[in-house]
């Protein structure tokens, strides 16, 4: 197979000089002993750096295995194995994850090492079902880190963002299969959303709004039931209207790249994300950001990104709005936060988005909100530390597994 030199966008060429796929924990080990930088890659769907190196990438492609334990009630993969490839395995057994992102083409190991999340106002984020986590590290050395056994240094080696090891296996806690029914609204209002945020998001296991940030309205909720628990399906959410017809969150874009809708219950991997594995997730050609305030804040932070319409929309495919559960991962955005995810998929203009990014952060200051590790931001590092508790610990962290910066990159080290 050709190695890809950029990001699934394309917005980001990588500067690695080597590709390599091993296809053994023992060949990992023997890679990271000999190469002077290096770093894991995974579908290469995030739009910044953070995947990159100026060595050698390791794409964990051939090692995708799996391991039910039905009993204890979870599975163990291999680090290169994706949701879409998981996903129906696991319903084929019987199983479910609480939760998935809006598309299922990314790996379990790229999705929880940057704390990737879906919505749901009970759903932390996708790496809260990580009960162990397998790893070499700078040196070499092989490491199992459980919640149970090791909590101090679990919880900052899972959203590790890459910079702690080699992932080469994940245990994920499961639930039991469940089956899900979306149902589309059109035109909710934001003067609703302001006295009834916390019910709107509450309205299914999984809610996400859609907005273009004019017309002081979410053009799209789209909300995800289970069934047959959740099944009232109104034809009004408060003052939105049910849509009889499948609809793409993106303007102009089919529906047939996306997730079946109208009420028909489906399996869980087959509703919770918005885009089907098969075809092309969101547009392609874009550029996304998202920034995550404590819920509390959610409309008063949806109000000051308003208020910067003029120059958002038209360099804007869409926005999304998105609640996730707090959980105890140092890096995570939802850190010790039950946080509303304020998400912009943009047209592919950095030029322009650059410049509105500042406007955004400096507007969403005041809630402190936190970046998505995996999409574009401007804010500087010295501010990416202050809003999380925990960073210094992160970094004694790297320093512990990775003593000669073998996975350090100009992400996580900028230059001053
Ligand atoms: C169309 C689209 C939709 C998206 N939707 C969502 C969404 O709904 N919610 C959300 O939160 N995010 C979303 N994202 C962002 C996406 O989830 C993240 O970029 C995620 O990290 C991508 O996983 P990946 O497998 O492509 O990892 P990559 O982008 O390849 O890598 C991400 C990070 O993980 C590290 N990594 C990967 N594998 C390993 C390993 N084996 N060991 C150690 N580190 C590893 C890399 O070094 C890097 O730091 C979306 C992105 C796109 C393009």
């Amino acid at each position: 197979m050709p190695v890809e030199t950029t990001n699934w966008a394309g917005n980001y060429t990588f500067r690695a000089a080597e590709h390599v796929s091993p296809s053994s924990v023992e060949e990992i080990q023997h890679l990271v002993r000999s190469r002077p930088r290096l770093k894991a890659l995974g579908r290469r769907h995030s739009f910044n750096s953070i995947a990159d190196t100026t060595g050698t990438h390791i794409s964990l492609d051939r090692l995708k295995s799996t391991t039910l334990d039905s009993d204890a009630r979870t599975v163990t993969v291999g680090a290169g194995i994706s949701y879409g490839e998981l996903a129906p395995w696991l319903d084929r057994r019987g199983f479910a994850l609480h939760n998935l992102a809006s598309l299922p083409h990314i790996s379990v190991a790229g999705a929880c090492a940057t704390a990737t999340h879906g919505s749901g106002l009970g759903n932390a984020c996708l790496a809260e079902a990580v009960s162990a986590i397998e790893f070499v590290d700078g040196r070499g050395n092989l490491h199992k880190l459980t919640r149970a056994s090791h909590p101090g240094q679990f919880f900052g080696a899972v959203v590790g963002c890459g910079a702690l090891g080699i992932v080469t296996s994940l245990s994920l806690d499961l639930l039991p299969t469940f089956q899900v029914a979306q149902t589309v609204y059109e035109n909710l209002l934001f003067e609703t959303l302001a006295s009834h945020l916390p019910g709107i998001f509450a309205s299914g296991y999984s809610v996400s709004l859609f907005t273009d940030w004019q017309g002081h309205r979410a053009t799209q909720a789209w909300v995800k039931r289970r069934v047959p628990a959740e099944s009232v399906e109104p034809a009004s959410f408060f003052g939105a209207t049910r849509q009889t017809r499948d609809l793409h969150p993106l303007p102009d874009h089919f529906a047939q790249s996306c997730t079946p809708q109208q009420g028909i219950p489906g399996p869980w991997h087959d509703r919770l994300p918005h885009f089907c594995m098969e075809f092309t997730p969101s547009s392609g050609a874009e550029l996304q950001s998202e920034y995550f305030v404590p819920i509390a804040d959610g409309f008063a932070a949806i109000t000051a990104v308003e208020s910067l319409r003029e120059r958002i929309t038209p360099h804007l495919f869409i926005s999304e709005l998105r609640t996730v559960a707090a959980d105890e991962h140092w890096l995570s955005m939802a850190h010790q936060r039950d946080s509303l995810a304020i998400h912009f998929t943009w047209k592919p203009e950095w030029s322009a988005v650059r410049e509105i990014l500042p406007l955004i952060e400096a507007r969403l200051a005041p809630f402190r909100a936190r970046p998505h590790w995996a999409k574009l931001f401007t804010m500087p590092h010295a501010t990416l530390r202050s809003l999380y508790p925990r960073f210094s610990e992160y970094e004694a962290l790297r320093r512990h597994f990775d003593p000669e910066g073998r996975l350090a990159s100009d992400f996580h080290d900028p230059p001053e």
